[in-house]
């Protein structure tokens, strides 16, 4: 058996002690008798979770290696058993509330759900009892810089956030090194922060924990994955993703009417994913409008017999419109490499959706065959969304086992869902690898099946 390990308070300092936690579970209604046979009597009931309680990873059983698929990570196909630590609140927690100062910071870019995460976070530390939270305004920058002072948060302050998208404490890329970050933590007397983020803000995370294990802090540091391309491996999925799915529709059935339309109309929609297409792939699933779909996942050519423009030629000839979905890190083998980077030195991508418009128009243009090209990003107007009701409930429950995490004592965790169960993951693990798309995946074949599109190679 195999269950990943996560760092705990106890680890190095081997006299903290716990307490009984300040966070009470509602009691159970009470069984009557004849439902009662080997279910815990009600006065022994309280609901905590055991620190040793785990989630299972994997739960197919592949029969053979043909129909694993792709999806059998195992050549012999055995069952490979993973079990993970199981998130909720815990009967001994290792930090006095009144003791305790929390601070919440949101990195790297918008995402659908950051004031649902920050809100919820702020209410179950106040359940606990926690009196000093604070809100480190503009990211990880907000440690460093004089003028950006921190902001008092509490259950009146963040009632109402969640209403609207965008993230209440703002958001930065860039910004100062661990070692300033933990000085000003100590400076305000931080003792448990919450890190909103994506893999930078992750990797900065888990240097903070490191950071404040090597200065023997009693620090707990719990990250709540940010990412709405949904790319962490392990997670079913992060919180902004379903409502980025969701908003892509209007985009996708806008470039649809369009296109429709129009004389030999063509739609051309970007859609985020720098390394992975799951928005792409999920939202031409689900908006059915979609004849083609690129991802970074799957290579293609734009010219020759093959190509994406040949097959554009035969759906203007044969449905007299087309509808193309890309993501926006696909053929960046096609684009001039710049080198240039973001503050926090990921590396900038060119445009994918105005290369395959202007190669569009210039292909029909050769041909003599009119086509009506309109090109659509609404990366902006989908990150600043607010999230929907599913990413809501996601949300709600990420922002409340973080506070669990760090009042049971880990740190250098970061919360998720796997196997629809809420779950803490070590740090490193989420960040190891971007998921992607797998080409040969059953999902990816659905939405070859879905769009009607060949292999552009
Ligand atoms: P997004 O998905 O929006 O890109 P992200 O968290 O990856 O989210 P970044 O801009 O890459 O966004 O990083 C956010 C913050 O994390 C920045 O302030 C950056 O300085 C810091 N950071 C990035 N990588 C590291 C690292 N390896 N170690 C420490 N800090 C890092
Ligand atoms: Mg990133």
């Amino acid at each position: 058996e195999k269950r990943f390990s996560i760092p705990h308070i106890t680890d190095i300092f081997e006299d903290a002690v716990p307490i009984p936690s300040t966070f009470c579970l509602r009691s159970r209604t009470p069984v009557s008798e004849d439902f009662a046979d080997g279910y815990p009597s009600d006065e022994k009931w309280h609901g905590y979770i055991n620190n040793n309680d785990r989630v299972l990873l994997k739960v197919i059983h592949y029969s053979s290696p043909t129909s694993a698929g792709a999806e059998c990570v195992d050549p012999a196909c055995t069952w490979v058993e993973q079990w993970v630590h199981r998130a909720g609140p815990r009967e001994e927690i290792y930090f006095k509330p009144e003791e305790v100062k929390a601070g919440i910071v949101t990195c790297g870019g918008l995402c659908p759900g950051l004031n649902d995460v920050i809100r919820q976070i702020v209410i179950t530390l106040e359940i606990y009892g926690v009196k000093k939270i604070v809100g480190i305004p503009f990211g990880y920058r907000g440690f460093s810089d004089e003028e950006i002072t921190e902001m008092p948060l509490s259950r009146k302050v963040v009632q109402n956030i969640h209403l609207s998208g965008g993230s209440l404490l703002g958001v930065s890329r860039g910004g100062p090194n661990v070692s300033e970050i933990v000085d000003n933590m100590e400076e305000k007397g931080i003792n448990m922060l919450f890190v909103l983020g994506g893999n930078g803000t992750h990797a900065g995370a888990n240097a903070i924990h490191n950071e404040c294990r090597k200065r023997r802090l009693r620090v707990a540091v719990v990250g709540v994955p940010k990412t709405i391309d949904n790319d962490i491996p392990l997670m079913d999925k992060t919180f902004g993703f379903d409502t980025a799915v969701e908003e892509a529709q209007r985009a996708i059935n806008s470039a649809y009417i369009e296109a429709h339309s129009a004389y030999h109309g063509i739609g051309v929609v970007k859609l985020m994913g720098r390394s992975s297409g799951f928005i792409a792939m999920y939202a031409s699933l689900a908006s059915g409008q979609i004849d083609i779909c690129l991802i970074p996942e799957v290579p293609f050519h734009l010219h020759g017999p093959h190509g994406v423009l040949s097959h554009l030629k035969y759906l203007l000839e044969t449905k007299g419109s087309a509808v193309m979905c890309v993501a926006e890190g696909a053929g960046q083998n096609f684009l001039q490499k710049t080198n240039a980077t973001d503050a926090s030195g990921n590396i900038i991508l060119g445009d994918i959706g105005v290369h395959i418009q202007q190669e569009t128009k210039k292909y029909f243009k050769e041909i003599g065959v009119p086509a009506d090209v309109k090109y659509i990003d609404p990366t902006y107007m989908i990150r600043a969304c607010r999230a929907n009701a599913s990413d809501g409930i996601l949300c709600t429950v990420l922002g409340q086992n973080a506070v669990h995490g760090a009042f049971a004592g880990y740190s250098g965790i970061s919360v998720g869902i796997c196997n629809t169960h809420y779950v803490y993951l070590p740090i490193p693990e989420v960040i190891s690898y971007p998921r992607v798309v797998d080409p040969n995946s059953r999902m990816w074949h659905r939405c070859l099946t879905s769009t009607g599109q060949p292999d552009f190679l």
